[in-house]
């Protein structure tokens, strides 16, 4: 069998994956799904408890797991970050971009020059610093790789009252073709994973009108879980999948298909 074929069960056996904001919600999922396919996982997130518990959550379905505190938005967190990941782990396979934060809800002309660089910070400069530090990596290992970014459904329409979030999410879709592009010839993949409206406490505070509405616009009929997101980043962390890059997964449950 050569290295480039699935094991049976297992496609991701060997590999290992690093998940930022993989203490809870969308992040755990990844961290979960790709776990229970043979990945060794590294999440990091602000939140030391919330690390630990996620960690102990992954080690309980029988996942290994390192967690490690980092703020994204802090470019020499990321990069010390980065360097002890490899120190305790040795390699990174395939980096799931997923901390994000919504920023506060107002019209264009009330966000402030603070409240556009909270958000950026994490959603576009986190993702930049992130993928950055495991690109140089991916690069001088020369054995591939698979960068993914988690942009949302406001990558492609407005979420309202929401402007930073939806620049920073139209953003990472135009950052992951230009790496897709610039490092195919070092086999390294770039994609981008668009989520619908999910459950998680990002979502916690919406009012039972928006709900609905959602619901309504939503030809699956419900928000989204964290487990809906479990196998579609199994498929992007694939090794296997040499010929899939420059793209954007859209889990929406239909949302934008409306
Ligand atoms: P969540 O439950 O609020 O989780 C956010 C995660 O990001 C947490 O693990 C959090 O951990 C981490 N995080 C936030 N700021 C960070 C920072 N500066 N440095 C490191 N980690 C940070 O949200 P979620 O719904 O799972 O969202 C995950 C991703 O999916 C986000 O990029 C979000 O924009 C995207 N998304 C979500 C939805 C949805 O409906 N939920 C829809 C579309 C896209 P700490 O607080 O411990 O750092």
């Amino acid at each position: 069998m050569t290295q480039q074929e699935p094991t049976e069960g297992a496609p991701l056996a060997g590999r290992t994956v690093l998940v930022t904001g993989g203490n809870r919600g969308i992040g755990l999922a990844i961290g979960l799904g790709v776990a229970r396919a043979g990945a060794r996982v590294v999440l990091w997130g602000r939140d030391e408890a919330a690390n630990a518990a996620a960690a102990a959550q992954i080690e309980a379905a029988g996942g290994q797991v390192l967690a490690l505190r980092c703020d994204v938005s802090d470019e020499a967190q990321v990069q010390e970050t980065f360097a002890r990941t490899l120190a305790e782990v040795g390699t990174v396979d395939s980096v799931f971009a997923n901390a994000g934060v919504n920023g506060r809800t107002a019209p264009f002309l009330e966000q402030t020059t603070q409240d556009w660089r909270q958000v950026l910070g994490v959603n576009l400069d986190g993702v930049i610093f992130t993928l950055r530090a495991a690109l140089a990596h991916l690069v001088e290992r020369g054995e591939g790789g698979s960068l993914v970014a988690v942009g949302s459904v406001a990558s492609r329409v407005v979420v309202r009252n929401h402007s930073p979030y939806t620049v920073s999410k139209a953003a990472v879709v135009g950052l992951m073709r230009s790496l897709a592009v610039e490092y195919a010839r070092y086999g390294v993949r770039a994609n981008a994973l668009l989520p619908g409206w999910v459950d998680t406490e990002m979502t916690s505070g919406a009012s039972d009108a928006f709900r609905d509405q959602v619901v309504r616009r939503t030809p699956v009929r419900r928000f989204g879980t964290p487990d809906d997101f479990t196998r579609v980043a199994v498929f992007l962390a694939d090794p296997t999948l040499t010929f899939h890059t420059g793209d954007s997964v859209l889990v929406d449950g239909g949302y934008l298909a409306v």
